[in-house]
C-alpha cells in the first residue's frame, strides 16, 4: 500500500443505476488513482463484462493496475444457474483474500451489485467485506441495483439516470464508447 497522510481515509465508492457510466467512472478513478501511484486492483464479477479496448488500455498500466476475472466467471443469461453461482462465490472469496492483503490502495468490484441482485452472492458476506476493509483502502462496488444495506454502508453513491442511451435509437455500439 502506499504511503498516505495521516489524516486519509478509504472510502466505500458505490456507482449504481439504470444509465450509462458505472464502469467506466470507476476506470476514471483508476487512472486518476494510477496517477498518484497507486495499486489498484479490479475484480470483474461478470465474464465478458470489460471489453478489448479497456483491458488493453489498463494494461498499459500494469503492473500498478491488475484486472481479474474471478473464477470461471458468470454471465447475465444461462442454464446453468447453480455453476453461476459458484463462480461468484468463488470471485468474492478472492475479493475478501485480496482486500484483507493490505497491497491495494483502491479495489474496484465491477458488477457486484449485480450479483447481489441476481442471488449469486449473499448479501451479509459482502456487508462484512466492507466493513472489514482496511482503514485506507478505496473500495468502489459498481452495477445496478445497488442493495440499500449498500448504500448505507459507502460514503459517496451515484446514481447514473438514463436520460438519452443511443440503443434506444437502434444505434449500434460504437468503438471507443461501448468497447
Ligand atoms: P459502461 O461500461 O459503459 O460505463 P455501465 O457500467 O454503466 O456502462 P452496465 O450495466 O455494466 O453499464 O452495462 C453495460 C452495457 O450496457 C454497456 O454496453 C452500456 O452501454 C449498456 N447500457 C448501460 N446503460 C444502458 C441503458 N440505459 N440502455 C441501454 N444500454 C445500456
Ligand atoms: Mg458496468
Amino acid at each position: 500500500m502506499t504511503e498516505l497522510s495521516k489524516d486519509s481515509k478509504g472510502l466505500v465508492l458505490v456507482n449504481t443505476g439504470n444509465g450509462k457510466g458505472k464502469t467506466t467512472a470507476a476506470l476514471g478513478l483508476t487512472l486518476r488513482a494510477w496517477g498518484n501511484g497507486f495499486n489498484i486492483l479490479i475484480l470483474q464479477f461478470i465474464k465478458g463484462g470489460w471489453k478489448y479496448g479497456e483491458l488493453k488500455g489498463l494494461a498499459q498500466l500494469a503492473p500498478q493496475v491488475v484486472v481479474k476475472q474471478c473464477g470461471e466467471g458468470f454471465t447475465r443469461r444461462g442454464d446453468d444457474q447453480e455453476k453461476h453461482k459458484l463462480a461468484a462465490q468463488e470471485a468474492l472469496k478472492e475479493a475478501q483474500q485480496e482486500i484483507a492483503n493490505g497491497k491495494w490502495d483502491m479495489v474496484i468490484l465491477d458488477e457486484i451489485n449485480y450479483a447481489i441482485d441476481f442471488g449469486l452472492v449473499e448479501l451479509d458476506t459482502v456487508v462484512e467485506m466492507i466493513k472489514n476493509k482496511p482503514e485506507k483502502m478505496h473500495l468502489v462496488l459498481t452495477g445496478r441495483n445497488a442493495k440499500p444495506e449498500i448504500i448505507e454502508l459507502a460514503d459517496l453513491v451515484t446514481e447514473m439516470k438514463e436520460i438519452k442511451h443511443p440503443f434506444k435509437q437502434g444505434i449500434k455500439a460504437q468503438k471507443g464508447i461501448e468497447f
